[in-house]
């Protein structure tokens, strides 16, 4: 049973992690990984660390199940945090971990310390009321995921897979109502291929333009040719969009609107009016999107320039793999693309290179989550939605395990907390949000595992 002292604990342990300031880079996040094994230690439950480089580190944990039924993992949650960028901006210390006005404070409270401070204790409760799951339910606590992974999922994938052999898995984050009683669960994520385009034309002097081989001029027709692309000639899906609308059971003349791919350009501008945040969340669930964000070149004022290069941030929906990237952003530059080079920024060098993914909107995994939501809050529906970021459970997905972004905020909680707070100023969470999420996680392992 979830008791108002265990909320204290989580509460605490939530405060702690936020203290321990694992700002990635460099991470450090080896702390934070003490931290929850000295809370799993007061609690009799054994588990292992494994540093993966100096100061940074990766925790599992596993309650054995009675059967080789499916097994389910708390996890794959990460401990590190992503840096301040306007400190002046808070209004409290981003890393005191201050608890007040019903909130916990500070950098990374939402994304996703909450999660893994309310997925500790679940496991830590399940464990000391001797819960015998028919299948294991492993707890798998990791450093780096705001930088690519390579020190956390990824270094622990490579030397001990043999851990990590799971069914299903629930991390970040979901758990917010879109309307009342409609609860959104993450079943993917858009994948994402960052491409840095380069125009090269002959350098002249500024003075004495006419007929210039401009490779700025070059770069703005792309950009323009891009922008349209990506608005009017993509293909469409509406696979994501039906999920939303059938979840949000909106009326017939709503979906059709929404799921009609020839009618969707047609209601965006509608949208775009009344709803501008919708707007782009169903263009984004609608397409894989090509936003040309930077433009860099020229060494003088009056220099025509030799090298024009821009970088298109392009969102994948799951199957979407970088022939389909490529060709479409062929298409767009049509005879541009010719006079192009077109190189992929890859996450070593910062960018994204990712696919899509995404796990089934329906099973009986689905299920227990909606029960587990239904055993606190009566009658509410869960709602697959596609995740416009990327985490670490795409690298589950790829070894065959159905994950899912799953919690549960408080219903206060509007969107529009949501949108700023993750990787923003005054980041916090309601402590009924952590009492809820503490409580689905429980519950589902109680309900699936039993
Ligand atoms: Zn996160």
């Amino acid at each position: 049973m979830i008791t108002s002292e265990l909320l204290d604990e989580t509460v605490n342990l939530l405060s702690k992690l936020i203290q321990n300031r694992c700002v990635n880079p460099p991470g450090t996040e080896l702390v934070n990984i003490k931290t929850i094994g000295e809370y799993l230690s007061t609690k009799g439950v054994e588990y292992q660390i494994f540093e993966s480089a100096p100061n940074r580190g990766n925790l599992w944990a596993k309650l054995s199940g009675t059967s080789d039924a499916p097994s389910m993992m708390f996890g794959p949650s990460h401990v590190d945090v992503v840096p301040i960028a306007k400190p002046k901006a808070w209004t409290v210390d981003p890393f005191a971990g201050e608890i007040k006005d019903g909130f916990v404070w500070g950098r990374g409270a939402m994304d996703m310390l909450f999660i893994v401070a309310t997925q500790t204790v679940a496991f830590a409760q399940l464990h000391q009321e001797k819960f015998q799951p028919k299948g294991d339910l492993i707890l798998f606590i990791v450093a780096d995921e705001e930088a690519g992974g390579t020190f956390g999922v990824n270094w622990m994938l490579e030397h001990h897979p043999d851990l990590l052999k799971v069914d299903f898995c629930v991390s970040e984050m979901g758990g917010a109502a879109l309307d009342e009683g409609k609860v959104v669960f993450m079943l993917g994520e858009k994948g994402g291929a960052w491409k840095k385009i380069t125009f090269t034309g002959t350098p002249g002097h500024g003075s004495m333009p006419y007929a210039s081989d401009n490779a700025a001029v070059k770069a703005a027709k792309a950009i323009l040719r891009i922008r349209k692309y990506g608005d009017s000639q993509i293909p469409l899906t509406t696979e994501y969009l039906t999920y939303l609308a059938d979840g949000l059971g909106m009326g017939k003349l709503q979906k059709f609107m929404i799921t009609t791919p020839l009618l969707l350009p047609m209601t965006l501008k509608l949208l775009n009016k009344k709803d501008p945040n919708t707007a782009k969340i169903v263009h984004s669930l609608s397409r894989m999107t090509m936003s040309p964000n930077m433009v860099s070149g020229g060494v003088k004022a009056n220099v025509i320039p030799a090298e024009t290069s821009i970088v298109v941030d392009i969102r994948t929906l799951p199957g979407q793999d970088d022939v389909y990237v490529m060709k479409h952003l062929q298409k767009a530059l049509g005879d541009l693309a010719l006079k192009a080079r077109i190189e992929a920024i890859s996450e070593e060098d910062g960018g994204i290179a990712s696919s899509g993914n995404a796990s089934v909107p329906q099973s009986n995994f689905v299920s227990a989550m909606q029960e587990a939501v239904n055993q606190e809050i009566p009658g509410s529906t869960l709602v697959p939605f596609l995740m416009p970021g990327v985490t670490d459970m795409r690298y589950f997905r790829d070894r065959g395990a159905q994950c899912y972004g799953f919690s549960l905020l408080d219903p206060k909680t509007s969107t529009k907390d949501m949108a700023g707070l993750p990787h923003g100023v005054d980041e916090r969470i309601r402590i009924r949000t952590v009492e809820l999420t503490l409580k689905v996680y429980y519950n589902l392992a109680q309900i699936f595992l039993k």
